[in-house]
């Protein structure tokens, strides 16, 4: 084990200066060395006759030179060397530049195999500076004959210094790595040894060898991801002592004081959450819902019962408008019988901000909602025993451990309108249980949803003032410019202007985007809420959570640059009240794949088949930005090309739960140990 350890600087063939360029690339020991896995492959294996060959292919051929090196003159001073090479298909010439020793030691009848790209020359076929082996001197070390890693790597550094330090290391460390995984797992599930499995990754002598090598690495990764996520899960609720929050008194008469019935949906879900609050371990739950499937209420009744048992509550949003939307609710709904409720964002006076703060302290203020501004430092709770995050997707698990630190194991309800396939979830929110909140209150009409092209985008326009000569208002979103807030918020200020000279030069419009002041963005939010403002002309800081039933038209420009579950979220803004709603995507893409997108938009209203497509089209990684998770990097996995290895590795953690409930794992130490090692200082948050 010791040697995996071992400092990269001690390692032959690394001075200083390589040294700084490893630790560019993350590798500090040996270890990091053999962990650092090829990002490609050069299948140098298949080799063509000449016959075969067109210019740009890069290929390996057999061949045996036939003529006498010749040395042409060249103008530019170069020295050039040709060879004429032929096999039994036809000729090629074979051209080194500036490599003047070459004519000592490529000799006429060689017999060579050569690797290069292939061009069309003066005199025909040709290669130029090929990589070559004399097939007389041929030992079974052959690099040209065989697959060769590509790796990720820094200026400086190049492939075959990498090369050659792998096969190094991979040298003194045969044998010395420990396969942390037991006979029993292994065999099950069809896996190589880890020793196999690291040198093939680098050096595979076949395809085939490769899979198998890979399939096991990708295996590790995945299993030791979700084992650590689970057993964070176990260890939250065997080891920690939440408030058990069990007096329910008002609890139902305030349910029925509601102004609409809850749905059998909301009441399974909010049913799990009454039992958790009631355990004296900590609830760490995830309640998934599609967008406007009422997940706000059901966050709601669980704040007011943390206050009926004398507890503080907080909800925290990803944006400053949705924080003010959530408060604005939960006073209207919870000041009336009692309930103490504070805002706490970033843009607030230092004054009020101060006082809020020790209200806070004191335990005068019973439920705070806020955006990021809640975990800072200097916010502290008297009693806090519920912390709720809505739209999760955004908060990664470190910011939720930090909130969670606030109050004395409180209990975490985490709400998103991502939903996503349950062999992801349990991945990507693995330290969590889950909800599903899958119906949406009734009487919701479905939202037409209809493509337009930019030269179509008139009709849009007339159709919305067919709905706002109704009294209904408008969203118009913006295009998307991920580079720059300032550049989007720019745009959409010409986007306004021209609306309100033109089309809708009835009516108010009004502007929203990022680089408004808080206070700002409050006044239009509210003006549009009260309709004193009829098209609301935003950015995407509309995209979560905002909510006016009166809006029934989503007009989104340059649709195409936006993902489908983007597309989603900003649709679920209308098609919040009694009326028929409508989504319009204006697009001026003509390609297959974003027609097909706007296809999948106008024939289904299912956030399920809608997030599944998009990761389909932009992979996990992406999708969720699994760093913001707090999950570590994933080296080799990838969760959804290989989602089947995925499923199988849930399956085996299936089978180890059984054999082992509280997942201790002491009957496979070198797993355990593994896990810790991997995994404590993300577990220790
Ligand atoms: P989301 O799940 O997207 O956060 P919200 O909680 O904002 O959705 O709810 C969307 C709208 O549906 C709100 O106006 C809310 O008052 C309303 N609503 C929630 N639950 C019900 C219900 N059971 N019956 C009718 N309307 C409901
Ligand atoms: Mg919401």
């Amino acid at each position: 084990m010791e040697i995996l350890k071992k400092d990269i600087q001690y390692i032959k063939g690394v001075g200083p200066k390589r040294l700084s360029l490893l630790k560019k690339l993350k590798i500090y020991n040996v270890e990091d060395m053999i962990y650092h896995f090829p990002r490609d492959y050069d299948d140098r294996s298949i080799s063509k006759k000449i016959i075969e060959l067109k210019p740009g292919d890069k290929t390996t051929i057999y061949v045996v030179i036939t003529g006498k090196c010749q040395t042409p003159f060249s103008r530019k001073g170069l020295n050039i060397n040709k060879y004429l090479a032929k096999d039994d298909t036809g000729f090629i010439t074979i051209t080194f530049f500036n490599q003047p020793y070459i004519k000592n030691i490529l000799k006429l009848n060689d017999e060579l195999m050569i690797n290069g790209k292939v061009k069309m020359g003066l005199q025909g076929l040709e290669i130029i500076n090929p990589i070559y082996e004399i097939l007389k001197e041929k030992d079974c070390s052959s690099s040209l004959n065989s697959i060769v890693p590509i790796y990720p790597s820094t200026e400086g550094i190049n492939q075959s210094y990498l090369i050659g330090i792998k096969k190094n290391v991979l040298s003194m460390t045969q044998n010395a790595t420990l396969d942390y995984l037991p006979e029993s797992i292994l065999e099950k599930n069809k896996l190589c040894s880890l020793d196999f499995a690291l040198k093939n990754i680098h050096f595979p002598s076949t395809v085939k060898e490769l899979k198998i090598a890979k399939y096991r690495l990708v295996f590790d990764e995945l299993l030791l991801l979700q084992l650590a996520l689970i057993r964070i899960k176990k260890r939250v609720i065997n080891e920690k002592k939440s408030p058990s929050l069990n007096i329910n008194e008002g609890l139902s008469s305030f349910i029925n004081s509601l102004p609409f019935e809850l749905t059998k949906a909301q009441k399974i879900v909010l049913k799990e959450i009454m039992e958790d609050l009631e355990e004296g371990t900590p609830m760490n739950r995830l309640v998934q819902g599609d967008v406007g499937s009422g997940k706000t209420i059901v966050a709601i009744i669980a704040l007011y019962k943390a206050f009926i048992n004398g507890f503080q509550g907080a909800l925290m949003a990803p944006t400053e408008i949705l924080a003010e939307q959530h408060y604005v609710a939960i006073r209207q709904l919870l000041e009336p019988i009692g309930v103490r409720v504070g805002l706490l964002i970033g843009s607030i006076k230092k004054s009020n901000k101060q006082q809020l703060l020790q209200e806070i302290k004191v335990g005068k203020i019973d439920i705070v909602v806020g955006t990021h501004a809640l975990i800072q430092e200097t916010v502290c709770f008297r009693q806090l025993a519920l912390v709720i995050t809505d739209e999760q997707h955004r908060f990664g698990v470190r910011q939720r451990a930090i909130l969670a630190d606030k109050g004395d194991n409180p209990h975490i309800l985490v709400m998103t309108a991502t939903p996503i396939p349950r062999t992801l979830a349990l991945i990507l929110y693995g330290d969590l249980d889950i909800s599903i909140i899958d119906e949406l209150p009734p009487g919701r009409k479905k939202i037409k949803t209809y493509g337009l092209t930019t030269e179509e985008k008139e009709r849009a326009y007339h159709f919305a003032k067919k709905e706002l000569s109704l009294g209904r208002q408008v969203y118009v979103v913006c295009p998307l410019v991920e580079e720059s807030e300032a550049i989007e918020a720019k745009a959409a200020t010409e986007i306004k202007e021209e609306l309100a000279a033109t089309y809708f030069c009835e009516y108010k419009v009004g502007l929203l985007h990022g680089k408004m002041s808080a206070k700002e963005k409050e006044t239009v939010m509210k003006q549009f809420l009260s309709n004193e403002i009829n098209i609301l002309v935003s950015t995407t800081v509309i995209e979560v959570g905002v909510n006016v039933p009166n809006a029934t038209i989503m007009i989104i420009e340059n649709a195409e640059r936006f993902g489908l579950a983007q597309l989603h979220q900003l649709r679920g803004r209308v098609g919040r009240g009694r009326f028929q709603s409508y989504c319009i995507l204006i697009h001026n893409n003509k390609s297959k794949i974003a027609k097909e997108r706007i296809k999948i938009m106008e024939e289904t209203n299912d956030g399920f088949i809608i997030s599944e497509k998009d990761l389909e089209v932009r992979g996990p990684g992406e999708f969720f930005g699994i760093r913001q998770h707090g999950l570590p990097d994933l080296k080799i996995a990838n969760l959804f090309k290989h989602m089947k290895v995925l499923k199988r590795v849930q399956k085996q953690v299936e089978e180890l739960l059984d054999e082992d409930p509280a997942l201790c794992l002491e009957q496979y130490p070198a797993l355990k140990g593994k896990l810790d090692e991997k995994f404590n200082s993300f577990e220790g948050t």
